[in-house]
C-alpha cells in the first residue's frame, strides 16, 4: 500500500462498512405476461383434417389464435406459444424463433411453440395431398413471434401457482387389441397387425393397447394484486372433432380458452386481457371415444363444447385449491438438446409396390388407403436419411414442462412424469417441430395406423426409448443433478 492509497483509506473503509451493513441486493422480481395473436386464415386456404380428408376453408366457426406466455426472472426469459393448428413443420417454428431472436434477442432454446392438434385449421406441414400454403406458413410464423413479443410487452411482476386435477371421463386409448383373425391387412397388403386404431365396436375387442393420462394440469398466473391474467392447462386428448368439413375451428382447445374466463374468480376484461391456454399433453393414442360402449352421436360442436366445459370446471376446482399457494420467488431455467434419428425409409420392394400402386390412381378420384400409403412411401423416399429432433425442458420454479415434437403416446408421458426428479412435471407434444407419431418399440411390433411408415410416422423404431431417456436427462440437468 503506498501513500496515495493511504489517502483514500478512510473512504475505502467507509464504503466497506456501508456495504457490510446494507441488506444484500434484492433478487429481481419474477415477471410474466400473456397475449394472443389472431392466426385465422382467409377462406379457401387448404385445411388439414385427417390423412385422407383435405379441402379448402369455406366457413369460420371460431377464430384461431397463438396463445402466448412470457416469463422473466431478471436473468432468464422463457416463452410458450400454444397454437391453434394440427401440427407445424420445423421450418415454421424456426422462422418464428429467428424473428424473435432478431427482435428481442430471445434464444431459440428458450422458446416453446406447440400445436394443439385441432384438426380444422390450415395445413402447416408439407405432407399429404395438395400443395402447402407457403403464404399462410409465413403469416403463421410472424404472428406467433408477434404474440410472444406482445406477451413480453405485457409482462409485469407476477405470482404463479400450479396443481393438477383429473378428468378421466374424456380420455380413452384408441388403439385396441382385436381378435387377430379380424384385423384387416395393413395398407401394404400384409396381415399380422395385433392392434387396430379406432376399431369397430363388438366382441372382437380384447383390451386397449395402452394407458391414458387422466391428469389436467393447471398453471395460474396472477398480478401481485392477485388478479388472474392467464391460465395454462395441459391434458392428453388428441382432439374432439365433430366440426363440419371445410370449417375453421380451434376445437375444444379454443372453447376451453374462452370458457375458463367464466370460471376463474377475479378475471376482468381490461387490457391486458386474461388469456386461457389448453396445451396438448401426450395423446398420440388417446381420443375422446370409448370403444367399449355403443356409439354416441352428437350434433356438430356439441361434444367439443362438453369436453371444454368439463375441463374448465376442473380447472376452476384446481385453481380454487391453489389460490393461497401462488409463489413470487421463481427461478427459470431451460435444458435443450437435439438428437439425430434415422428415417424409416422404404426399401426397394416397398418402392416398387408404391410405384405400381400409384399407377392405379384414377384422375379426379379420391385416393384409396393403399394409394395414400404408396404416396407416403414415395414422399419418405425423398426425405434425408436422418433428421435432427429438438427436445426441451423448462423449469419454472419447481414445475417442469417438457416439449417433444411428436404425437407422443400416453405411456411415454406417464413414464416421464413418474421418473421425473420434479414433483410436478408435464409434457407438451407437437412442440418445436413435427416428426410424426412416436410409438414405443413394443407398439411398433403390435402394428396399427400409428406405426405404418408414412411422413406422419417416420422415426426409427427405437426413437421413443431415446427420446424418453434424453428428456429425463434434461430434467435431471434442470434439477442440478448434472452428470
Ligand atoms: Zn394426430
Amino acid at each position: 500500500m503506498n501513500t496515495q492509497m493511504l489517502r483514500y483509506l478512510p473512504t475505502f473503509l467507509a464504503l466497506l462498512l456501508t456495504s457490510a451493513t446494507d441488506t444484500p441486493a434484492a433478487k429481481p422480481l419474477f415477471k410474466a405476461g400473456a397475449a394472443t395473436a389472431n392466426i385465422t386464415p382467409h377462406l379457401s386456404v387448404l385445411l388439414d383434417g385427417t390423412i385422407m380428408k383435405i379441402g379448402p376453408a369455406k366457413n369460420i366457426h371460431d377464430e384461431l389464435h397463438a396463445r402466448c406466455l412470457a416469463f422473466d426472472d431478471g436473468e432468464t426469459r422463457l416463452a410458450i406459444a400454444i397454437v391453434d393448428n394440427t401440427m407445424m413443420e420445423r421450418a415454421i417454428h424456426d422462422e418464428a424463433k429467428r424473428l424473435l431472436k432478431e427482435a428481442i434477442g430471445l434464444p431459440r432454446e428458450n422458446i416453446l411453440i406447440a400445436a394443439t392438434h385441432t384438426h380444422s385449421t390450415p395445413r402447416a406441414v408439407s405432407i399429404g395431398q395438395g400443395a402447402a400454403n407457403e403464404e399462410y406458413h409465413r403469416f403463421l410464423a410472424r404472428r406467433i413471434a408477434d404474440g410472444i413479443r406482445c406477451a413480453f410487452n405485457n409482462a409485469q411482476p407476477a405470482e404463479i401457482g400450479w396443481e393438477k386435477g383429473f378428468a378421466p371421463q374424456h380420455v380413452h386409448n384408441r388403439r385396441w387389441f382385436v381378435d387377430s383373425k379380424l384385423v384387416p391387412p395393413n395398407p401394404f397388403g400384409r396381415k399380422g397387425d395385433k392392434v387396430w386404431m379406432n376399431p369397430p365396436r363388438g366382441d372382437a375387442l380384447i383390451r386397449p393397447a395402452g394407458p391414458v393420462d387422466t391428469a389436467v394440469y393447471v398453471v395460474s398466473l396472477r398480478t401481485v394484486e392477485s388478479k388472474p391474467f392467464a391460465l395454462l392447462a395441459n391434458y392428453g386428448l388428441h382432439y374432439v372433432g365433430g366440426i363440419p368439413g371445410g370449417t375453421v375451428s380451434a376445437d375444444y382447445y379454443g372453447m376451453f380458452a374462452k370458457k375458463v374466463f367464466e370460471y376463474v374468480k377475479g378475471v376482468d376484461f381490461t387490457y391486458p386481457r386474461f388469456v386461457g391456454l389448453m396445451s396438448n399433453g401426450t395423446s398420440g393414442d388417446v381420443n375422446a371415444v370409448d370403444f367399449s360402449k355403443p356409439r354416441e352421436r352428437h350434433p356438430p360442436y356439441v361434444h367439443a363444447r362438453e369436453v371444454a366445459d368439463d375441463l374448465a370446471h376442473e380447472a376452476k376446482k384446481v385453481y380454487n385449491e391453489l389460490e393461497k399457494r401462488h409463489q413470487r420467488d421463481i427461478t427459470l431455467d431451460v435444458a435443450y438438446r437435439e438428437v439425430e434419428f434415422a428415417v424409416r425409409k422404404p426399401d426397394t420392394a416397398r418402392l416398387k409396390w408404391a410405384r405400381q400402386t400409384m399407377a392405379t390412381v384414377k384422375p379426379g378420384k379420391r385416393l384409396t388407403r393403399p394409394q395414400v400409403y404408396a404416396q407416403e412411401a414415395l414422399g419418405l423416399a425423398e426425405y434425408p436419411d436422418k433428421v435432427s429432433v429438438p427436445l426441451q425442458a423448462f423449469r419454472i420454479g419447481d414445475l417442469a414442462i417438457c416439449a417433444i415434437p411428436n404425437e407422443v403416446f400416453a405411456e411415454t408421458g406417464l413414464a416421464i412424469k413418474k421418473a421425473s426428479p420434479f414433483k410436478d412435471t408435464f409434457t407438451i407434444e407437437l412442440a418445436n417441430g413435427y416428426y410424426g407419431y412416436l410409438p414405443t418399440p413394443e407398439q411398433h411390433e403390435w402394428g396399427g395406423y400409428e406405426t405404418w411408415p408414412a411422413r406422419s410416422s417416420l422415426l426409427e423404431v427405437n426413437a421413443e426409448k431415446v427420446i424418453r431417456k434424453t428428456v429425463l436427462e434434461l430434467l435431471k440437468e434442470l434439477k442440478g443433478e448434472r452428470k
